[in-house]
């Protein structure tokens, strides 16, 4: 079974609507699709749960938490997005979404780029804004070539745009997930940068706050970092996921559902709601 439980909308910071999306996913041969946009389950309400659907859909978004002077993100997959209380974490992620994106407007002001905020706004149209909508500003403007460097130079870990503090910590998101019926699943562990022994602390304290899986499977990593996520997961209890991470159709790099095998040592998370 082809699967896919990590991908963006237009609801966030994706190309596609999510009626597009899903049908995008289809016709790359993906059976069981979750859309995990940021901070948001705002595609769930734009998708008709009354007309069939070309492929099974799985609930899910992607939190933005804070873990140790870093920006982390967890996956919840699964969940409910009528919950109550799902939603009022969602409008607190937007209020923070909405300060930080007041900060990264002053800082990339005060480099020299303008019109900042009401650009991104503008280009998020209605989501809530994040980096990668400051970046497309950045481009649109000429203050920078592409998005690659607006994010090596401003938007990047440790640079003006790098706000992360407005992030709740893990036990909370892990909280809301599981409040809401969901899985939390630790996003593509492998592009925090961190050395072997930080990664499995951050996997040890995300499992005690009552995390259940990783990503063992990350858009277009090495099979050398997969057999070694895979190892990690299994030695930690914990369960697998697979997810591109797919923004855009124009990426070859991060296209939907095509993936290797799970390391065979994994537990697939899917295994929680298919049995
Ligand atoms: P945010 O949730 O607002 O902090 O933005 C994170 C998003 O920015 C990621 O999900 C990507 O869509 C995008 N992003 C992060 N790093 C890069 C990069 N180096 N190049 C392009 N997009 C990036
Ligand atoms: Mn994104
Ligand atoms: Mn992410
Ligand atoms: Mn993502």
């Amino acid at each position: 079974m082809t699967i896919d439980l990590h991908c963006h909308s237009r609801a966030s910071d994706g190309a596609l609507s999510p009626q597009e999306l899903v049908a995008h996913a289809a016709a790359c041969g993906v059976e069981m699709l979750s859309i995990t946009d940021h901070d948001t389950v705002d595609a769930y309400a734009l998708i008709n749960r009354h007309e069939p659907l070309p492929l099974r859909l799985v609930p899910g978004i992607e939190f933005s938490a804070h873990w140790r002077n870093r920006g982390v993100h967890v996956v919840g997959l699964n969940v409910d997005p009528g919950c109550a209380s799902l939603n009022e974490a969602v409008t607190r992620q937007r209020l923070a979404r909405d300060k930080r994106a007041e900060r990264i407007a002053e800082r990339l002001e005060k480099a020299g780029a303008a019109n900042v905020l009401e650009g991104a706004t503008r280009l998020a149209d209605g989501a809530p804004v994040g980096r990668a909508h400051f970046a497309r500003h950045l481009v649109d403007t000429g203050f920078v070539s592409c998005a690659r460097e607006a994010f090596r130079k401003y938007l990047g870990d440790g640079k003006p745009g790098d706000v992360k503090h407005v992030w709740p910590g893990l036990e909370t998101v892990v909280e809301w997930i599981r409040d809401s019926g969901g899985i939390a699943v630790l996003a593509h562990p492998a592009r925090y940068k961190l050395t072997g022994a930080r990664l499995a602390m951050l996997v040890d304290e995300f499992r005690r706050a009552g995390g259940r899986g990783i990503e063992v499977i990350s858009g277009n990593q090495t099979l050398d970092v997969t057999r070694r996520l895979g190892t990690l997961c299994a030695d930690s209890g914990l369960l697998a996921s697979c997810g591109s991470d797919f923004h855009r159709p124009e990426c070859p790099w991060a296209r939907l559902g095509r993936f290797p095998a799970l390391p065979s040592a994994c537990r697939p998370v899917w295994s929680e709601w298919m049995s």
